[in-house]
């Protein structure tokens, strides 16, 4: 089959065939129709501290978000059957230790990330997978939708532990896919959202998507003053920082209000130096750290949404390629000329 693989430690990647996949018992083999670029590909493709840090796989088929159709199942797999349409959860727990145990699988002690741990990855044709990360979608779904609940999980799990309460405002301070996906549920919710980026390209999704009643240009305007006079004083309830810079970070605590909230989940390359004794401890701050999604409390609720029409996944898809044009994805997304992009092996 056709893959997009990672074989050295530098940039760039190759586009080749590699073995078909292996079915064992407790795996399906899925045929993938659709993959979605995120920003771990990013770094795998350059290769860069985050990958060498972290003791990424080599070699790798890149790619970790993906929905497609079961094709085969291993003899000892029971909720699946050839011909449903699955997403994939990208946290692989071990089902065994402490975190696990208690219901918290997604920050699990041995945890693997497919597609970043793991030589099998979802930019290609065919992905095996142990049954308890494919998530079963309803019939119906389109690839290009299921390939976004992973993303679109985070989105969930960063609002999910704020707890929101009704008339709770919120700022969100990033506009890439994620960003997008808080700014639609909180508006779900009833909450005023106001967003913010830096990047045009960016600013223009987000008001076209329209989830927020502002959206604010970073790199132009004071984002505390306008924050202010949109929100009032008192200045937001809720901050997610969804950009993951030292910028944002710090911002996200000078602008929330008193005994308001900060979200983090964005992945930081540096450390920031935070006055944590003004902006934490005198302001009451709850400071949130959010990784990956709830297995499966999130999805189910993403799901809900979808259904009911309170968020759109689909309109944060900017591209479409083939496999074979993957290195476009990836040159796309490094300029900033793109918010999701998706392959469709
Ligand atoms: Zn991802
Ligand atoms: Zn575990």
């Amino acid at each position: 089959m056709k893959a997009v693989v990672k074989r050295v430690p530098k940039s760039g990647i190759e586009i080749t065939d590699v073995e078909d996949p292996k079915v064992g018992s407790r795996d399906v083999l899925v045929n993938i129709k659709a993959a979605a670029y995120c920003g771990s590909d990013i770094h795998q493709y350059k290769w860069d501290e985050q990958a060498i840090k972290g003791n990424w796989a080599l070699p790798t088929i890149i790619g970790h978000e993906f929905c497609g159709d079961v094709v085969e199942i291993g003899e000892k797999v029971k909720r699946l059957k050839p011909g449903d349409i699955i997403a994939g959860e990208t946290h692989i727990p071990c089902e065994q230790c402490y975190f696990c145990k208690t219901g918290r699988m997604h920050i699990c002690e041995n945890l693997k990330v497919f597609g970043v741990h793991t030589y099998e990855g979802s930019f290609a044709e065919y992905a095996v997978i142990p049954e308890i990360i494919a998530y079963k979608l309803p019939e119906g779904t389109s690839h290009e939708e299921g390939v976004l609940y992973e993303p679109c999980g985070v989105a969930m799990h960063a609002v999910q532990r704020t707890y929101p309460e009704p008339g709770d405002s919120a700022v969100v301070l990033g506009c890439g896919p994620i960003g997008i996906f808080i700014q639609q549920i909180m508006n779900a919710l009833g909450s005023k959202v106001v967003a913010t980026d830096i990047k045009p390209y960016r600013i223009e999704i987000a008001k076209k998507i329209g989830a927020a009643r502002d959206v604010i240009n970073a790199a132009e305007e004071d984002v505390e003053e306008r924050v202010k006079s949109i929100l009032g004083k008192r200045g937001p309830d809720i901050v997610f920082e969804a950009a993951g810079s030292i910028n944002t970070i710090k911002q996200s605590l000078e602008i929330v209000a008193k005994c308001g909230k900060v979200v983090l989940f964005g992945v930081c390359p540096e450390n920031p130096t935070l006055d944590t004794t003004s902006f934490i401890v005198y302001k009451e701050i709850d400071l949130l750290g959010v990784f990956g999604r709830y297995m499966f409390d999130t999805w189910y609720r993403v799901q809900r949404l979808v259904s009911d029409k309170k968020i759109d996944l689909t309109s944060v898809i900017t591209h479409s390629f083939p496999l074979e044009k993957a290195e476009e994805g990836f040159q796309l997304i490094m300029k900033g000329e793109a918010s999701k992009v998706i392959l469709t092996p």
